[in-house]
């Protein structure tokens, strides 16, 4: 048996964002990132960058929604020239909700020392 773990695995959130499903549906769809992941009624997107000789997983940007159901798909409405997609939702895995964790503890802070929110630029 050969498992390939030398030390434990780092997990690194830096930035995290709390959206409307909407939103969080159409970020997911601009970046690609397939699928998105639930659980306990949050559903979030992010994208990540993994370095195994580090073994570290640095996540560049999250973001979540409250979904208060599991549901298997979501829908991006389109838009003018944009067709409808549906993108697939799948409950997370031990690694996804350390990094849900993470994000929901930046977000924590980021409420209690900000009292602006600042607002995105994609938005
Ligand atoms: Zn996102």
């Amino acid at each position: 048996m050969s498992l390939e773990k030398k030390g434990r695995l780092t997990i690194n959130v830096y930035s995290a964002k709390e959206r409307s499903l909407e939103e969080l549906a159409w970020c997911a769809f601009c970046q690609d990132v397939k699928p998105l992941f639930w659980k306990d009624g949050k559903l979030f997107c992010y994208e990540m960058k993994f370095y195994p000789k580090a073994s570290r997983l640095v996540v560049l940007d999250s973001c979540v929604a409250t979904m208060p159901t599991y549901n298997k798909s979501v829908r991006v409405e389109g838009s003018a020239n944009i067709p409808s997609v549906v993108l697939p939702v799948v409950k997370a895995s031990a690694i996804t909700e350390k990094i849900l964790e993470q994000t929901l503890n930046l977000l924590g802070e980021e409420k209690s020392s900000k009292i602006n929110k600042k607002r995105s630029p994609e938005s």
